[in-house]
């Protein structure tokens, strides 16, 4: 997930939106006009949406799809490349750590009946998504955390490991020189995958799974593991993701509120506009010092982003292509 250079690489090949046109079957199509609408549908699955530059993750969920698997399959399975990928430093494994140099990760999954698992603050557990997944299978609970998460995940075969590498340790001792332990919102040392997937039966699940905000205070959980937060799906209606800074998408309940503005009707990307609005526009809501991104499909196949600022991009794969785009934003001035 290499942000900066996506902008770099955005701006040069002037790439646009994605948009699908609507696919919605009224009662009184002609029956000619509902087969050309039903194969517009068909065309629109398998899809997955996913966060940043995550192009191997979203190959990886497609690829999961396109052989017939489940759409929770495909989430679970794109968000682990993510996890494994060390040099992204914002997820799993090289993720930064806590201001006490611990790197903590939360997690969480959604299926097409509505059932959730989350994992909040785990250490010496890589692919945190697929101990969420666990949790929501195999559990009568929906989260668990800290030290109980982690036993459970090595209960049911996790290896537990240092996540910290020498990049990312690196990384938190230069922070320390100049940060005097405080621990500072800013734009630039987080990221998250979300990640969005209809599979060939139409069904939707979704995904996200992060470090967190870099060197955060030690417990700090922020809206990726927290239903509503960070992910929400519901299979009648769609499914939104979160990026950004946690703490603003918890208050406004991101994800659950875009999901809902779905079902009155918004298209995705009027309903991920409408939640950032939400955001931006609380009174003497200073936003330029912070980054907010959502993603979000409805049933249909459509699909939307926007963002606070910026640089933030998404990838989609549909009609068999994995195309990298750069979000459409709020702050253009
Ligand atoms: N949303 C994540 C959190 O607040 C971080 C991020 O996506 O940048 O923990």
């Amino acid at each position: 997930m290499k942000r900066r250079n996506f902008i770099k690489k955005a701006s040069a090949t002037g790439l646009g939106l994605v948009t699908v046109s609507s696919t919605f079957i009224s009662c009184d199509e002609t029956s000619e006009k509902k087969e050309a609408i039903v194969s517009t549908a068909k065309s629109i699955k398998p899809l997955v949406i996913a966060t940043w530059e995550t192009t191997l993750a979203v190959d990886t969920a497609a690829a999961v799809l396109e052989k017939g698997g489940s759409a929770l399959e495909a989430v679970e399975q794109g968000c682990r490349i993510e996890e494994a990928n060390e040099k992204g430093q914002s997820v799993g494994k090289g993720g930064l750590p806590d201001r006490d140099g611990d790197v903590t990760l939360d997690a969480c999954i959604m299926n097409e009946k509505g059932d959730y698992g989350a994992v909040l603050g785990v250490k010496n557990i890589m692919h945190v998504i697929s101990v969420a997944r666990k949790v929501m299978e195999d559990t009568p609970h929906v989260m668990l955390v800290g030290d109980g998460a982690e036993k459970f995940a090595v209960s049911k075969g996790f290896e537990p490991e240092n996540l910290l590498t020498a990049a990312s340790k690196k990384a938190w001792e230069a922070w320390k020189v100049t940060a005097e332990y405080k621990p500072i919102i800013n734009i630039e040392n987080h990221d998250t995958i979300g990640m969005l997937a209809i599979d060939k039966k139409g069904n939707i699940s979704g995904a996200c799974t992060t470090s967190g905000l870099a060197y955060k205070m030690a417990g700090r959980v922020g809206d990726s593991p927290i239903i509503g937060g960070g992910l929400f799906v519901d299979n009648e209606i769609g499914g939104a993701s979160a990026t950004g800074l946690g703490e603003e998408v918890l208050k406004t309940v991101g994800s659950f509120l875009i999901v809902e503005l779905m079902r009155q009707g918004k298209s995705p990307q009027e309903a991920c506009e409408m939640a950032i609005g939400r955001i931006v526009n609380k009174p003497g809501k200073d936003f330029k010092n912070f980054q907010v991104g959502y993603i979000a499909v409805n049933k249909q196949g459509e699909t939307g982003a926007y963002s606070i600022h910026e640089w933030f991009s998404y990838n989609v794969y549909k009609n068999k292509e994995n195309k990298h785009i750069q979000s459409d934003f709020f702050n253009k001035a």
